[in-house]
């Protein structure tokens, strides 16, 4: 589906081509030509003063050949040389997804010099590595990583595309849906196959009330992404191949030059890899009191994590949130200190192995999810907690 172009209309005048920001339109002498990268935007269509181009009416719109579309890919993300975690929890979740569709399984890694992320991913079970090593990608731009994995796409009709809904993933993927035409289900907890064959993707939805399954039925690839430590990670190692895929020099051009990469130094990657996390909710009052929060992560060695309500009131900073619209993560160990369990909080931390919760309130839904529930005042347990943590230690 492509923008439209009236011949007896059209003037050639280039504006249009001028416009698109996909550059999906060549003038040739007598007439603009539009090409599949077209995303339908409209924007050629609202600068052609002689109304030659029009969008197709979305009821014409014709479904696609659906059974030419086959296999379940995944985008491997990788940042120094070494697979990013979400990539082996996104292989395990195919590995499921592809034998319920008895299909193949295949990873997408792009970049430069990565033979050994090639070879490191082929330890989590694809049945193909597909690899686009290229100078122009040992950079992060979307452009040029939405353009190859767009290409590779195209080329083999995959029916499911999935990626990290990391800074990479969120940054890049909704353009790769929309150049390929199809849907995007961000942030999904949950991946299965229904009856139908179609890829169900649940994620919560109107402030985390409540769970929406989203199928795509007329598009392909059906894609989704998933936050970092929501799926269980890939165990199994197959007998995989890697394929390296050569690529037209048009998918490496790209507009936005990055000049340095900085490390990030904040909590927030510190937060998400933790495997003891301690958070402060509301019920510690005030910002003198959440300093006991920090004490008692800083002797399990763990990491300090808040509730929206605690960032909203300024008592420490954004990257700490846990929740809907702050981190999800995973711990081995998760203590919630005066935290009331909002869904919007739940959604971020119910992956974590063991949930202990401290709260006056015998109702509070933390205790929903919790392991083990501490009915009671928390300015009673946490300071004998610490001292008795602090006795253990000598
Ligand atoms: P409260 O709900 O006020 O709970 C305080 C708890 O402390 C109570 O259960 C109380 O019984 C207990 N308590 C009080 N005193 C004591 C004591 N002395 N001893 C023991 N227990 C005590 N929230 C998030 O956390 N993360 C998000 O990402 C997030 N995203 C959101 C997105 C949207 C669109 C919306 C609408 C909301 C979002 N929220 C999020 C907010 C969420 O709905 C809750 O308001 C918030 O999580 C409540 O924070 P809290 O548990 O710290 O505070």
């Amino acid at each position: 589906m492509k923008a439209l172009v009236d011949p007896r209309k059209c003037t050639a005048c280039g504006v249009c081509e001028g416009v698109c920001p996909v550059e999906a339109i060549t003038v040739t002498e007598t007439i603009a030509e539009v090409s599949d990268a077209c995303t339908l935007c409209g924007l050629c269509v609202d600068a052609c003063e002689f109304g030659a181009l029009s969008l197709p009416e979305a009821g014409a719109r014709p479904v696609e050949d659906l059974e030419s579309y086959r296999g379940v890919w995944v985008f491997a993300e990788w940042r120094s040389g070494v697979v990013h975690p979400v990539s082996r929890e996104l292989l395990g979740a195919g590995r499921k997804l592809a034998d319920k569709r008895g299909v193949e399984l295949a990873a997408v890694l792009l970049g430069h010099r990565i033979e050994a992320a090639a070879a490191e991913l082929l330890d989590y079970g694809p049945d193909v590595v597909y690899v686009v090593d290229h100078p122009e990608l040992a950079r992060f731009t979307d452009e040029t990583y939405a353009a190859s994995l767009v290409e590779l796409a195209r080329r083999h009709k995959p029916e499911i595309l999935l990626a990290g809904a990391t800074t990479m993933g969120r940054s890049f993927i909704p353009r790769v849906a929309a150049l390929l035409q199809t849907g995007l289900t961000a942030d999904c907890t949950d991946l299965d196959i229904g009856e139908n064959g179609l890829l169900l993707q649940t994620r919560p939805a109107f402030g985390g009330n409540v769970m929406a399954t989203i199928v795509c039925p007329n598009r392909r690839p059906q894609m989704a992404t998933v936050r970092p430590r929501v799926m269980k990670p890939a165990v199994d190692r197959r007998n995989g191949r890697v394929e390296a895929v050569t690529l037209p020099e048009r998918c490496f051009e790209h507009r936005v030059e990055v000049l340095q990469v900085i490390a990030e130094t904040d909590e927030t990657a510190k937060l998400s890899e933790a495997e003891v996390i301690v958070t402060g909710g509301r019920g510690l009052q005030k910002r003198e009191h959440f300093r006991m929060v920090e004490e008692l992560a800083r002797l399990l060695k763990g990491a300090v994590g808040a509730s929206r309500s605690v960032v909203e009131e300024g008592w420490i900073g954004p990257s700490h949130q846990v929740g809907q619209t702050g981190q999800t993560v995973a711990p081995s160990l998760y203590m919630a200190i005066g935290v009331s369990g909002a869904i919007q909080h739940i959604v971020g931390m119910q992956g974590s192995r063991i949930i202990v919760a401290v709260n006056k309130d015998p109702e509070a839904p933390i205790f929903d999810v919790a392991t083990y529930g501490v009915v009671g005042d928390l300015f009673q347990f946490v300071p004998a907690f610490i001292r008795k943590v602090k006795e253990e230690r000598g």
